[in-house]
């Protein structure tokens, strides 16, 4: 059958249409990281205010206190260390990580049944825990939110004022380290405007949506039904 351009294009968006429809596609995982005090509350935050997403944040575990302001079931599921260590023992969580005394993890049934969904859910997590998602799920999107300087880093850990000296150099040693392993990410966004980072995290996203290996099957399909 010899076709015109038009009914390629026509044949196309009946299939883009009924795409929409089609069930069992499976959204994407990702992992926005980088070292704490970054930012990556504030620019996640401004992504899903400022921009029209299509995907779900999932909500980690800590055993830290609530810091003014935060909600339970908002920012974190508030824990006990019991409560923690048994959802850990029941492989109830994706990661987790001891992070500066306290527990932080993913809940693993959110992840999954957001992606079954076929909608994309989104993680914002500290590095060893990022990269302990990538060896259990490498299809993931990993995206290091990196500070444009330490002495900046520091200065907006201070600024927030919630944690003693000791905490501050810490943090300060681990982001350190943290820098260190950029390789093992996809891509990097440098934190100098959050509307910026937030614009460029949006488009990795637009665009991983676009790549050719996530397209093939429908476009294996159009070429089928054009036979
Ligand atoms: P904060 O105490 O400032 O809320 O978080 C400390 C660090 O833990 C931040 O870098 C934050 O992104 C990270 N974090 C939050 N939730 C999780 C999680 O579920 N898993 C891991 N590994 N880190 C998390």
């Amino acid at each position: 059958m010899l076709l015109y351009k038009e009914d390629i294009f026509l044949v196309f968006m009946y299939h883009s249409s009924r795409r929409e429809m089609k069930m069992g596609e499976q959204g994407l995982l990702i992992v926005l990281s980088g070292p704490s005090g970054v930012g990556k509350g504030t620019v996640r935050k401004h992504l899903f205010e400022h921009y029209n997403n299509d995907f779900d944040f999932s909500i980690s575990m800590t055993t830290r206190e609530k810091r003014e302001g935060e909600v339970e079931g908002v920012d974190y599921f508030f824990r006990t260390n019991e409560q923690f260590e048994e959802y850990i023992k029941e492989g109830k969580l994706l990661e987790y990580a001891n992070y500066v005394g306290n527990y932080y993890g993913t809940p693993i049934d959110y992840v999954r049944e957001t992606m079954n969904r076929g909608k994309d859910v989104f993680l914002e997590i500290e590095v060893q825990g990022a990269l302990k998602v990538k060896k259990r799920m490498p299809e993931g999107i990993f995206i290091f939110l990196s500070p444009p300087d330490l002495d900046e880093l520091k200065q907006r850990i201070e600024n927030r004022g919630t944690d003693a000296p000791e905490v501050i150099n810490q943090r300060m040693e681990k982001a350190r380290e943290e820098l260190g392993l950029i390789k093992y990410y996809d891509y990097v966004v440098e934190n100098d405007s959050v509307d910026a980072a937030a614009r460029k995290i949006r488009s990795i996203i637009e665009s991983e949506h676009l790549k050719v290996e996530r397209n093939i099957e429908r476009y294996t399909e159009i070429i089928e039904e054009m036979k």
